[in-house]
C-alpha cells in the first residue's frame, strides 16, 4: 500500500510512501495473528487494506478462497460481512445518538432481510453474549465505560456473524483490569464462534496473551513472524529483541536485558537503504546498509529477515 506524496504548488507528486511493502501472512480459522510494532509501521494501514477500506497498490487479498482485491459494489458490501473491524476508541465510532439497540441493529437492518422481531432478538442475543446486561440496549454510548463501549462495539461487529475481526488497537485505551476482561471476553468469542482474529497492538504483553502467531513490522515491512511461543522465547530479528527486552514481564525468569534503540524511527517516505533498521541496530554489519534482506524461513515456522541468519 503507498501513498502519494504531493508538493509543490501544482501539487505534482513527489514521491511515495510504501506504507505496507511486500507483507504476506495468513490467518486461519479460530486464528489470532498478532501485529505488532511501533506507531507509523503500517500495521493499522495492513489491516484497513485487508478490510478494503483503501485500495491496495499491489498485492492480492484471498479470503475464503476468493480474491477479494478488486471486487466492488454489492459483491464487495456482501463480501464485507465475513471481516469486521474494531478500533481504538469506540467512543468515536459508536454513533453518540443511538442507543444501544439501534447501534446493534443497524447492520442487520442494511444487510439483512430479517423481520423487525427477528432484528430484535438477534439483538437482544448480542448484548448477552458479549456480557452486558439487556436493559443497556436502551442507554446511549456517553452512559457507559470505555470497557462496556467497547463490548458494544464488538456486539456490533459480531451481528452479522463474520469470519474475521481486525481489531485495531481495541484494548489500547483501556486500564489493565478491563483490557484483560475484554481480551477474556475475545477469546470466548473465538472459541465460540470460530472466528479469526487479526490482532494490532503496539503492546507486546497484551499481544503474548491473545496470539497463536506474531508478526512483527519496522517501517512498513515484516521483519519476523513466528508461532508465538517461539517468537517470545526465541526471538530472532534484532529488532523483535529490543522490543520484547522493552515489554514488561511479570516473570521474573523470563525477563532480558534491556536493548536500548539509539536513533528516532526513520522518515517513513525516505527509509534508510538496505535494511530498514540499520540505522538503530546494534548488530549491523557493512552489507545492511547496501542489501535489503528478504524474509525467510530460519526455524521452522519462523521467518525472520536479516543478514545475520
Ligand atoms: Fe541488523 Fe543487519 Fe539484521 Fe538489519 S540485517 S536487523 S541491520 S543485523
Amino acid at each position: 500500500m503507498h501513498f502519494p506524496i504531493h508538493g509543490g504548488i501544482l501539487q505534482r507528486r513527489v514521491g511515495e510512501v510504501k506504507a505496507v511493502d511486500n507483507v504476506s501472512f495468513t490467518i486461519k480459522k479460530g486464528e489470532t495473528l498478532g501485529l505488532v510494532g511501533e506507531s507509523g509501521c503500517g500495521k493499522s494501514t495492513t489491516g484497513r487494506v485487508i478490510m478494503r477500506l483503501y485500495e491496495p497498490t499491489e498485492g492480492s487479498i484471498i479470503f475464503d478462497g476468493q480474491d477479494i482485491t478488486k471486487i466492488k459494489g454489492d459483491r464487495l458490501r456482501q463480501m464485507r460481512q465475513n471481516f469486521q473491524m474494531v478500533f481504538q476508541d469506540p467512543y468515536s465510532s459508536l454513533n453518540p445518538r443511538m442507543n444501544v439497540n439501534a447501534i446493534i441493529a443497524e447492520p442487520l437492518q442494511v444487510n439483512t432481510q430479517g423481520s423487525q422481531a427477528e432484528i430484535r432478538e438477534r439483538v437482544a442475543e448480542l448484548i448477552q453474549v458479549v456480557g452486558l446486561p439487556q436493559e443497556a440496549g436502551l442507554k446511549h454510548p456517553h452512559e457507559f465505560s470505555g470497557g462496556q463501549r467497547q463490548r458494544i462495539a464488538i456486539a456490533r461487529a459480531l451481528s452479522l456473524n463474520p469470519k474475521l475481526i481486525v481489531l485495531d488497537e481495541a484494548v489500547s485505551a483501556l486500564d489493565v483490569s478491563i483490557q484483560a476482561q475484554i481480551i477474556n471476553l475475545l477469546d470466548d468469542l473465538r472459541h465460540e464462534f470460530g472466528l479469526a482474529y487479526l490482532f494490532i497492538s503496539h503492546n507486546l504483553s497484551v499481544v503474548k496473551h491473545v496470539s497463536n502467531k506474531v508478526g512483527v513490522m519496522y517501517l512498513g515491512r515484516l521483519v519476523e513472524i513466528a508461532p508465538k511461543s517461539q517468537l517470545y522465547s526465541t526471538p530472532l530479528h534484532p529488532y523483535t529483541q529490543s522490543l520484547l527486552s522493552a515489554a514488561p514481564e511479570a516473570n521474573r525468569k523470563a525477563r532480558r536485558e534491556r536493548i536500548v534503540l539509539t536513533g528516532e524511527v526513520p522518515n517513513p517516505a525516505k527509509p534508510p537503504s538496505g535494511c530498514a533498521f540499520h540505522t538503530r541496530c546494534p548488530k549491523a554489519m557493512d552489507q545492511c546498509q547496501g542489501v535489503r534482506p528478504e524474509l525467510k524461513e530460519v526455524m521452522p515456522q519462523q521467518f525472520v529477515a536479516c543478514h545475520l541468519y
